[in-house]
């Protein structure tokens, strides 16, 4: 690595062999003061890695059996005589007691490691506080986001990112550099002031998630109340029959699709509205409300929590015939037959309709798992722009479409049923086809050719207004250049 590889991100991670400017740190000697079990993970980690390590701690003789023979327990000054780079694996409550060993960390590279217990706990961050603390040393953040496990599992598990921040450039690369040797991907986070930043992220509970899991617990609420009325209230208050069974899976069971559908839906709508003002506006320069943007933002978690949904309402689905409640129906509808002496009751319609329902219900559900799939990193680096947007735009726009499919036959006739009007309420389905058949109008009209065109011209930096010079692939395949304005 070129020492002007620091000003840039460093991000991806790089194969150490052969690289002749990673092979001078590995075999050079790292500090680490404290015992605990951050400094004994990342003391079994660098020997691993061929570093030699010397631990600096306040009772050597109890604690060097829980390092690695190779490691050298010390007192905290021998240890820090012997090396230019020392991670600092104590709490940052405990730094102060460090200040005697000022003199011999002079000019040497301090790397805190440290976590607080609360989103910006302290007004400067640990990192500031220790390089207060020590004026005469470098400190460079670093290793916060990898825990212990991570540390003894070798990055083979857990995440692989060491975020990295420092105002020495050179001291930064040392770090980065032992990080590569350790197997980790370091990723420039630039000066001391990002170390704030970085101390908070392993205290974030799943920041980007926050919105979509509301979303899908109001959704879920909202469709489970209107079903427990429907199935549960209304029998029960009309005819006074006690169906408080069906609450643990069959209400349960036809929310789950509901919430599935409309949250697919929910993946396209955005898109579709962003359109509607890029066509509006003439412009895809205009910055879409906040609102939108976040939205936008988010369509990957609402992508994903629509296919659990989907996951558990087709387990949910296959245990249905082995409830009691199910065999004793059946069983009641079998005698109930032949006393009647009944002996065909196959309903050619019924059984078509359940073929063709099932059937659309696992395309649906196998197209959303390839949906969930290549929206995971691993999979999304190795698909080019066009995989990637065929997969989740097209073939995500096909899953709504069959998903609708898959609701229609289900619903079938029941809309026009009055009896399915439950104090006045229209059956389900009909209320969660309401955002995807919108969507799917949407993406209709917008690929009629005169409005396609119009958007793809917007999307290339046409603007309303202006003259431009634009060049556009026709149907063909061929480009076409010329001049327009608005008007046009
Ligand atoms: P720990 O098990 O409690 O170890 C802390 C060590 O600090 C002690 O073993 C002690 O070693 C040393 N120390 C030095 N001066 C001290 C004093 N005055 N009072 C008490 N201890 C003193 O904690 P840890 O889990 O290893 O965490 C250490 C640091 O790593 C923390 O800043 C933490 O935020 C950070 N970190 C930990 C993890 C993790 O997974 N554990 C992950 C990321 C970051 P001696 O007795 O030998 O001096």
């Amino acid at each position: 690595m070129s020492r002007g590889d620091m000003a840039k991100p460093l991000l991806g991670h790089r194969s150490m062999e052969g690289d002749p400017s990673i092979a001078p740190t590995a075999g050079r000697t790292i500090g680490v003061l404290g015992s605990g079990d951050f400094a004994r993970s990342l003391a079994i980690r660098l020997v691993c890695s061929g570093f030699k390590v010397v631990v600096g701690s306040r009772n050597p003789k109890r604690k060097a059996g829980l390092f690695p023979s190779a490691a050298e327990v010390t007192f905290q000054a021998e240890a820090v005589k012997k090396t230019d780079v020392i991670f600092v694996a104590v709490f940052r409550e405990h730094y102060s007691t460090l200040c005697d060993l000022a003199d011999v960390l002079a000019g040497k590279i301090l790397v805190d490691v440290s976590n607080n217990t609360e989103i910006n706990h302290h007004k400067e961050s640990n990192a500031e506080y220790l390089a207060s603390l020590f004026p005469a040393c470098t400190v460079v953040k670093g290793f916060n986001v990898v825990s212990a496990w991570t540390l003894q599992s070798g990055a083979r598990d857990g995440n692989k990112q060491v975020l990295i921040c420092s105002n020495n450039q050179e001291a930064k690369r040392t770090v980065a550099e032992i990080a590569q040797v350790m197997g980790f991907t370091p990723v420039d986070m630039g000066c001391m002031s990002s170390a704030c930043e970085i101390e908070n992220i392993p205290l974030r509970l799943l920041p980007a998630w926050k919105i979509p899991i509301f979303l899908a617990l109001g959704l879920f609420l909202c469709f489970f109340t209107y079903n427990l009325v429907r199935q549960v209230i209304h029998p029960y208050i009309r005819e006074q029959k006690n169906k408080f069974y069906k609450i643990p899976i069959e209400v349960v069971n036809t929310t789950l699709p509901c919430v599935a559908y409309v949250m697919l839906s929910l993946v396209y709508l955005p898109g579709v509205l962003a359109a509607c003002s890029q066509l509006y506006y003439g412009t895809k320069y205009r910055r879409f409300p906040d609102w939108l943007d976040q939205w936008l933002q988010h369509r990957k978690q609402i992508g994903l929590l629509s296919f659990f949904c989907a996951a558990l309402h087709a387990m949910y689905s296959l245990c249905l015939p082995m409830r009691r409640s199910h065999r004793y129906q059946l069983i009641e509808t079998a005698v109930k037959q032949a006393v009647e002496k009944k002996m065909n009751i196959w309903v050619e319609e019924e059984v078509w309709r359940m073929e063709i329902y099932i059937s659309v219900g696992i395309i649906a559900l196998g197209l959303l798992s390839l949906l969930a799939i290549t929206s995971l990193p691993s999979i999304a680096n190795s698909l080019n722009w066009r995989e990637f947007s065929f997969i989740q735009s097209t073939l995500g726009f096909i899953a709504l479409v069959i998903s609708t499919l898959h609701t229609l036959t289900y619903g079938w006739s029941r809309a026009f049923d009055e009896n399915q009007y439950k104090f006045y309420l229209p059956p389900t389905y009909t209320l969660t086809l309401l955002v995807p058949c919108t969507v799917i109008l949407a993406k209709v009209i917008f690929s009629l050719p005169c409005i396609q065109k119009r958007l793809l011209r917007i999307r290339r930096g046409w603007e309303k207004g202006r003259y431009v010079k634009f060049v556009l692939p026709s149907a063909t395949g061929e480009y076409s250049s010329g001049e327009t304005s608005s008007n046009v």
